[in-house]
């Protein structure tokens, strides 16, 4: 199955994203993750990616979509996918179509995790990693409405999303997650 996890930073897709990706035993592609790694090694993408997320800002476009093509092309990609934190603009989900377009394929289900303004940027705050500070929360959020809303509402016109309350114990939004993907089957 291929299945795109959306929803605002803090909203916990991380996850339930590794638990489901274990649970189809499908890949799991976090984009900030792969960021973050190239960013603590120091490469020179990596540290041109670090002064976007440390402001809060969405990496370019080309950045991003290097480290997606790359996955895609593995074979273990073949049975499908869970994306996490991608896509985030509405270019970068022409771009997935395409791609997979290429290969007769197409995404199949958008998650969306929804939960309230005041429960993120608690979480944010709690977690405090360097993009987590008052300042470049806000910022985070302001990229999330302005490019990444449009992204739910382009897979809404497909009739492919989800939304999910992404409140409660983890264990509880595991299971809401399972319905809707059962629902779906395969
Ligand atoms: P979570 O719900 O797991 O807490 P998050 O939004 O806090 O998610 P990540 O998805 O890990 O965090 O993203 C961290 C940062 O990496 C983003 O703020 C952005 O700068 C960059 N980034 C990640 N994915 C993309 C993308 N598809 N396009 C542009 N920038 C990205
Ligand atoms: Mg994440």
């Amino acid at each position: 199955m291929r299945i795109v996890f959306m929803g605002p930073p803090g909203a916990g897709k991380g996850t339930q994203a590794t638990r489901l990706g274990r649970d189809l035993a499908i890949p799991h592609l976090s984009t900030g993750e792969v960021l973050r790694d190239a960013c603590q090694a120091g490469t020179k993408s990596g540290r041109e990616a670090a002064a976007y997320i440390d402001a809060g800002k969405l990496v370019p476009d080309e950045t991003v979509l290097d480290i997606v093509v790359n996955r895609l092309d593995q074979d273990d990609c073949e049975t499908g996918f869970l994306f996490d934190g991608f896509p985030r603009t509405v270019s970068q989900a022409e771009v997935l179509d395409r791609l997979l377009g290429e290969k007769n394929l197409a995404v199949e289900l958008v998650l969306e995790l929804s939960i309230g303004t005041d429960e993120l940027i608690s979480r944010l705050l709690q977690r405090g990693r360097s993009d987590d500070t008052e300042e470049v929360i806000r910022e985070r959020l302001q990229q999330y409405d302005a490019l990444t809303k449009p992204v739910i509402s382009y897979y809404h016109q497909r009739d492919l999303v989800e939304t999910i309350c992404g409140e409660g114990n983890p264990d509880e939004i595991f299971a809401r997650i399972k319905v809707a993907v059962d629902k779906v089957g395969k």
